[in-house]
């Protein structure tokens, strides 16, 4: 029997807009720095003191200066006048009988405080050895595949890079990963005295590589040694194949790539994963081949989600097999996971078998992924807010009220 914990969460650190104030969670050091500057400091002070700042943001979460013990107080005072540390508001936690974790996070909008506040998901997997944040980098999705619950609500919003370090921060602060904090008492993190959040996926909502600056910026930020740390080989990008921003991913961000693949023909995919009329096969698998830094040890993972009747036959398995031949790849089988009014069913599961059993002859080893936190719709493409996008008209009314 799957249990439903719903959690309200009213008492977290609510800080939705900066009124006036400069966020710093999302800014890099430099310009930290600059905004330190900018209010006298000298150049050298500056610096020394971005460092301190990024070290309470990112390594001892602090979100209050007053906690700044190594800042002088009348500095501490001055720089509470001017910046802020927000988190995300807490609209609701929920825990699967899996111990998978979703929250709803609500982030106001800090350029246009009299626009409506956005939602979006963001979903913890505990495992044995490892726990992995999956974090959203877009309100919605411009895109609109078939079988994904994302695609059925319309883009709202980019997110921020500060938007999606907010959420990693904020289920750090949940999951006690920072000093000082206890462990949840409500489910499970990994065992060992491990971090709760080892890996992050962007596999949230939106597509992270149309919305690809704030995203780098993100996962630089979370990638840096002096802040959370986390390795670039434990960060992995998921994208339909904005087939352009592939190469300055591995360039640039430098972090795991997953394709949403789906289909081995073309005619299917355009159906499944409409970005193909744009990026068909060919060239997504090309960018694939020549992704900086693709190797034996750093594979590109392949998502393939099982759909009854439509992509799930030993012909396509085949074919699956033949197109990744020359790319160091992962596969990674989704069942099919259910949402209000999805058009699709989940292959059954000797199905499932069968074109595994295709999969793991060609030398992929244990493709398929099993769905986690089904029950509060927190498993893969199953994520989407009630956050709607505004009309033109009621947007600009909306500005001219502040
Ligand atoms: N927009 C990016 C990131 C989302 S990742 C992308 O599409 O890659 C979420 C993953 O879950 C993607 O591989 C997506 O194709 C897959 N997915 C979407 N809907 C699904 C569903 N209903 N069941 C299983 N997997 C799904
Ligand atoms: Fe958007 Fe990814 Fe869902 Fe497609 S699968 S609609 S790209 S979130």
């Amino acid at each position: 029997m799957s249990q439903l914990i719903d959690i309200a969460h009213p008492a977290a650190a609510t800080v939705q807009r900066a009124g006036g104030k400069m966020e710093l969670v999302g800014r890099d050091k430099a310009e930290i720095a600059g905004a330190l500057v900018a209010r006298g400091l000298g150049d050298k002070e500056a610096r020394m003191r971005a460092s301190q700042l990024w070290n309470w943001i990112y390594v001892n979460g602090a979100t209050d200066f007053a906690a700044m013990t190594n800042i002088a107080k009348g500095l501490r005072t001055a720089l509470a006048e001017d910046f802020v540390i927000a988190r995300p508001e807490i609209v609701s936690e929920q825990i699967s009988s899996d111990g998978t974790r979703k929250w709803l996070f609500r982030f106001g909008d800090a350029d246009a405080p009299t626009l409506p506040p956005v939602e979006v998901e963001t979903v913890y997997i505990p495992e044995e050895d490892r726990g992995t944040l999956c974090v959203s980098s877009q309100v919605g999705c411009t895109l609109t595949c078939s079988f994904c619950y994302t695609g059925t609500q319309r883009l709202v919003r980019n997110l921020t890079a500060g938007e999606i370090l907010g959420q990693v921060l904020m289920a750090r602060e949940r999951l006690g990963d920072f000093p000082g904090l206890g462990r949840p008492t409500d489910g499970p993190v990994p065992t060992g005295d491990s971090r709760a959040i080892s890996n992050i996926v962007m596999m949230g909502m939106g597509e992270p590589l149309y919305n690809y600056d704030n995203v780098k910026k993100a996962l630089l930020i979370a990638s840096a040694g002096d802040g959370i740390s986390l390795s670039k080989r434990r960060i992995t990008l998921s994208t339909s194949g904005v087939v352009p921003y592939i190469e300055p991913t591995g360039r640039e961000i430098g972090v795991m790539l997953a394709i949403s693949l789906h289909a081995v023909r073309d005619d299917l995919r355009d159906e499944l994963v409409p970005i193909n009329k744009k990026w068909p096969l060919e060239e997504l698998l090309e960018a694939c081949r020549s992704y900086p830094g693709v190797n034996n040890a750093r594979r590109i993972t392949f998502e393939y989600v099982m759909l009854k009747g439509v992509n799930d036959s030993d012909a396509d398995a085949r074919e699956l097999v033949r197109l990744l031949a020359r790319i160091p790849a992962k596969i990674n089988l989704i069942p099919f996971n259910p949402w209000p009014q999805s058009p699709y069913t989940c292959s059954a599961s000797d199905r499932i078998e069968a074109f595994a059993d295709i999969v793991n002859r060609a030398g992929y080893a244990s493709p398929v992924r099993t769905p986690r936190g089904r029950d509060i719709l927190a498993a893969c493409g199953q994520l989407k807010s009630e956050t709607e996008r505004l009309s033109k008209r009621a947007r600009d009314a909306a500005l001219a009220s502040g």
